[in-house]
């Protein structure tokens, strides 16, 4: 991740030293980080074509400067939206003569080994807890933080993850236009639905599956993939209706409009909503396909791993073909859900097709499918 003071700084400190170069005798030699913070500040043409963030001539997407603030000065919203800070490579507008090649796709099998070995873990722990001290099990106030911190483990792995892939891959439209950063104007709202994510989808696990006398990790049954799948499914249905509705009907747009003001997303800002779109997402729809498709709580918790993982996926524009872990048999029937097609959903705004966010099935039965343009061939 980037920081104020690592060598990757981000464009607006490089911007700032350019603009000041022809003042430079009356500045001092070690800018302050407040100076860097008030030269971070909006939309003036860019200087050097090594620091522009789009083709356009300037940059008319909302400041972003929260980041360059030393890390104990920052309010509490600020510390959570930057826990996602990303590299400043993925900001930054790619030379048209960079040729990276065809798209890479990635290995199903790899994926599936980092979800399990870092979701098992808090399962793990527990079933050795139990295994150790059988008599002492942990009731609800142990079991449930425990869980909501493995949760967010388990998250920031996965962003750190595809963070790193977004500047060795690149990411979708580079040439065009760098990802979109965490607006100053979003952060408050960023930081709560973060926190209202990690808490409310362990939440209702908890709630309907949780019993402490059960040792984590026995609960597991040879149908859970396919229940996983079902689950998985089920729940883009739901999504699906609830998300074209609010495109198609301009009386709901109000409830998905805020969650498209990034057009070049990064992977935290699937979370960017206004409150009923976070009602909608993080606790109806999948409670609707919770209570449908039967689950244990061991298998509960890492399908809570698996979707999270799904949507950072889909709005993290990694420049590759990257199957679901669990539906890359879809691609059999042109049903797979490919990193570039939520992508280009949000780049099209109101306008968009591909309303899954889990796969193309709904898409595909509805014709809603749109074009992909650079994962061809796949
Ligand atoms: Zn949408």
């Amino acid at each position: 991740m980037a920081s104020p003071s690592s060598p990757t700084s981000p464009s607006p400190l490089r911007r700032q030293r350019s603009s000041s170069a022809g003042s430079d005798a009356s500045s001092s030699a070690g800018s302050s980080t407040s100076d860097l913070i008030t030269y971070a500040t909006p939309a003036e043409p860019m200087v050097g074509p090594e620091k522009r963030t789009t083709r356009q001539k300037v940059d008319r997407r909302p400041p972003s400067t929260f980041y360059l603030k030393p890390f104990s000065k920052m309010k509490m919203a600020e510390k959570v939206c930057n826990l996602a800070t990303c590299p400043t490579e993925m900001h930054e507008l790619k030379d048209e003569e960079l040729d990276r090649g065809p798209i890479p796709t990635q290995s199903v099998l790899r994926e599936n080994i980092f979800i399990l070995s870092r979701g098992l873990v808090p399962l793990a722990i527990q079933a050795a807890s139990y295994y150790v001290f059988p008599n002492v099990k942990w009731p609800l106030a142990v079991a449930y933080p425990f869980y909501v911190l493995a949760f967010m483990g388990f998250a920031l792995q996965v962003m750190s993850r595809l963070n790193y892939y977004c500047v060795a891959l690149g990411v979708f439209d580079e040439k065009n236009i760098g990802r979109d950063r965490t607006p100053d104007k979003s952060v408050n709202g960023l930081a709560k639905g973060i926190t209202a994510y990690m808490f409310v989808r362990t939440g209702f696990t908890f709630y309907l599956h949780y019993n402490k006398g059960i040792t984590p990790l026995t609960d597991f049954s040879w149908t859970f993939p396919l229940r996983l799948a079902a689950w998985e499914i089920t729940m883009d249905y739901f999504f699906y209706v609830y998300h074209r509705s609010c495109h198609e009907i301009d009386a709901l747009w109000f409830i998905h409009q805020h969650h498209h003001t990034t057009k070049h997303p990064t992977a935290i800002l699937a979370i960017l909503a206004e409150d009923y779109q976070e009602y909608l997402e993080i606790f109806f729809i999948p409670l609707a396909a919770t209570l449908l498709v039967p689950m244990s709580f061991s298998e509960m918790y890492l399908t809570l791993c698996y979707t999270i993982y799904v949507e950072m996926l889909g709005h993290s524009g990694v420049r590759s073909y990257w199957a679901h872990p669990v539906l890359w048999g879809l691609k059999a029937l042109d049903m797979d859900l490919a990193v570039e097609d939520h992508d280009i959903h949000h780049r099209f705004g109101k306008s968009g097709k591909n309303y899954g966010k889990q796969t193309r099935v709904w898409d595909k039965l509805f014709s809603t499918v749109g074009e992909r343009i650079e994962t061809y061939g796949m």
